[in-house]
């Protein structure tokens, strides 16, 4: 093996190149990192030996040169520093092992061996490609790592090639040196026990790359990765059953809480032991809220109810927008004292959180928790991941849905609206031209009668008659004035009114009227806020309401008493106008707003009032309503909405 040496001490280059000769390598010797790049790039190594502490650029900085890493190349650290963190950090820049000095024959052999490219090796190129290209299959089985040094400490795999493997541990483990690995792959032909050298680590896990394996355990990998980790392999299946059916419900409905509850309860049937929650963003952006959960014992769902931003880890991921993996959840500092006994008597240890995001903005987060002690895999977090994305999407789907529904129905109801104003400006300009037609000849009949009238001066019976056809043609002329002023466009000049100074105004108006028909006016006014209205047209309404019980009052026996009151109730203001009259007879009152609807005699009813009056009310976007009470009497409701202003 060519053996490329890093070291600037002379007497020490000296005692590394008998050592390799005598192993049966190929040193060369280099006293700078300088020089030691300058030679890769003549010619690439098998393996190199670095010393930490180099003039010029150190050991440690040469590992993290791009160029080192992307070589792939095994390089082994040598340091005088024994220390146990030194070689962690070794290890962890990509070093695969680490001797310290002095350098032991013995342990340099054993190292190297490691590293012996096996009959049949592709070159270090050749080889890097392969690694570059080397299909993966994502599968968590479980692996024994043996150290050379004897250590043995249990991993669980992330993925796996015919090169290396990629695996993580629940225990704390320092590894650095050439290792065995067994594990059994699920293909049944039982386990399979692989030399190993470490050739990376990070906070995700450790990449070990297979070193010389025979010709049959390489058939086997190759055969398994192809199916892409299929068949047996469990854990993977099930992942990919969870996922579909989270797209399947989410695909089905629109119906965010049915998706969520189908999501999250698919997401806890992968080993069973999971619990899931969901939270969303207020719209202030201040909060979560819990929108649904599954597995939460109550009084987890109490404390996790409502949550503030950036408190905890699930408030932690809202403004990092990172997925956070916590292995064991009790012991974390970020869980209140209260919880920590609540998730400790639960069992639950591993807890991953993840953002729930769509078009760059952070929608919520996704947790799932687990009662067993094993935490969750690489490929668990992306499935949650990956899950986090489909409900982010269906989310931010059911919101432009809605969002598009409420705009299409407002502009239905624009649509109807102005549909209904066009109907009713040519019924009005219609009717003008009516009245205008009709009251031409009426003006020709009136006068013809008043003429008839005088000239009719002895016969009785004659001005009887006549006096009828003045009476009705009057009536008549009236009524189409009535018609006329309806039918013009009212400028309504809406400002805010008090509904109180408006009913003091009719009844002062009415006042002289009201005394001499004997009634009582009792008005109960409860502060209420003002309405954003026409105040005449108001008005007009107000009046109408009193005139109709003043005139119902006159002609009925009993006590005389007009109650108006003012209300206010769910956004609105109520003026009740009570009378004792009569009331009005149940099979009438669906009629009463009816226009032209009178029980009037001749000439004083129109049958207008009302259905004017509603109609005013309902521009206002209020309500006009009626009741008859048992004990005789009536009683009229105006509601109006009192938060409209101009907008
Ligand atoms: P008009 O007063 O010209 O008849 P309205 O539209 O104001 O027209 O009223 C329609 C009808 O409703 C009245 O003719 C009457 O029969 C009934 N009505 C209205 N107010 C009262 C009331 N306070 N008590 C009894 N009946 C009423």
């Amino acid at each position: 093996m060519r053996v490329l040496v890093v070291e600037d001490d002379p007497l020490l280059c000296d005692v590394l190149r008998d050592f390799l000769r005598e192993l049966g390598h190929e040193p060369v010797v280099t006293h700078c990192a300088e020089d030691a790049l300058t030679s890769m790039g003549l010619e690439l190594p098998d393996a190199v030996l670095l010393d930490i502490y180099l003039p010029g650029i150190s050991g440690l900085d040469f590992l993290q040169l791009q160029t080192t890493r992307e070589s792939r190349i095994p390089i082994v650290a040598i340091s005088g520093m024994a220390a146990e963190s030194q070689a962690r950090e070794c290890v962890q820049l990509g070093a695969v092992d680490f001797l310290p000095k002095p350098v032991e024959l013995e342990r340099l052999r054993e190292v190297l061996t490691c590293l012996e490219p096996h009959a049949g090796r592709p070159s270090p190129s050749a080889h890097r490609n392969e690694r570059r290209r080397a299909p993966r299959a994502a599968v968590a089985v479980p692996v024994r790592v043996v150290e050379n040094g004897g250590t043995e400490w249990e991993a669980t795999s992330v993925d796996l090639s015919t090169v290396g493997v990629k695996l993580r541990s629940s225990r704390a483990v320092n590894p650095g040196r050439a290792a065995k690995l067994s594990f059994a792959l699920p293909d049944g032909d039982g386990a399979l026990e692989v030399s190993a050298m470490l050739v990376r680590s990070d906070g995700r896990g450790y990449a070990f790359d297979f070193v010389s394996p025979t010709d049959d355990q390489l058939g086997r990998l190759r055969e398994f990765v192809q199916r892409g980790g299929a068949g047996p392999a469990r854990a993977v299946e099930a992942h990919f059953r969870v996922l579909r059916a989270i797209s399947r419900a989410l695909s089905l409905s629109l119906d965010v809480d049915q998706m969520l509850r189908i999501a999250l309860d698919a997401l806890t049937r992968v080993t069973g032991h999971e619990i899931s929650s969901l939270h969303l963003l207020s719209d202030d952006r201040r909060t979560l809220r819990l929108l649904a959960d599954r597995g939460l014992s109550a009084e987890l769902r109490m404390a996790n109810r409502v949550l503030a931003v950036g408190q905890g880890v699930i408030g932690r991921v809202v403004v990092t927008g990172e997925t956070v993996h916590v292995t064991n959840v009790a012991a974390s500092a970020e869980l209140p004292p209260a919880e920590r006994a609540v998730v400790e008597r639960e069992g639950i240890r591993g807890f991953v959180c993840v953002p729930l995001q769509s078009r760059g903005r952070i929608l919520g987060v996704l947790s799932l928790a687990r009662r067993t002690s094993e935490p969750f895999s690489d490929v668990e977090i992306a499935l949650l991941e990956a899950a986090a994305n489909q409900i982010s999407l269906a989310l931010d789907n059911a919101r432009l849905y809605s969002e598009t529904r409420s705009q299409l129905d407002e502009l239905k109801q624009t649509e109807t609206q102005r549909a209904e104003g066009e109907r009713l400006s040519t019924i009005g300009k219609l009717m003008a031209g009516l009245v205008h037609e009709i009251n031409n000849p009426l003006t020709v009949i009136l006068g013809q009668a008043e003429l008839v009238m005088t000239e009719l001066a002895d016969s009785t019976r004659g001005r009887e008659r006549v006096r009828i056809i003045l009476q009705e043609t009057s009536r008549a002329a009236r009524l189409l004035q009535r018609v006329l002023q309806l039918g013009r466009p009212q400028p309504s000049e809406r400002r805010p009114c008090a509904l109180e100074d408006q009913v003091q105004w009719v009844l002062e108006a009415k006042r002289h009227e009201l005394d001499r028909a004997g009634i009582r006016v009792v008005t109960e006014f409860s502060p209420i806020p003002s309405v954003y209205a026409d105040q005449d047209q108001l008005r007009q309404v107000l009046f109408n309401l009193v005139q109709n019980a003043h005139q119902a009052m006159a002609k009925h026996p009993g006590p005389r008493v007009l109650t108006l009151r003012t209300t206010e109730a769910d956004g609105r203001v109520r003026v009740e106008v009570r009378d004792t009259g009569p009331g009005i007879p149940p099979e009438l009152l669906p009629r009463v707003f009816d226009a032209f609807f009178t029980t009037k005699p001749a000439g004083e009813g129109t049958g207008l009032g009302l259905w004017m009056s509603y109609s005013i009310v309902e521009q206002h976007q209020g309500r006009l309503g009626c009741e008859s009470r048992p004990d005789g009497g009536a009683t009229f409701v105006v509601e109006l909405p009192y938060r409209k202003g101009p907008s």
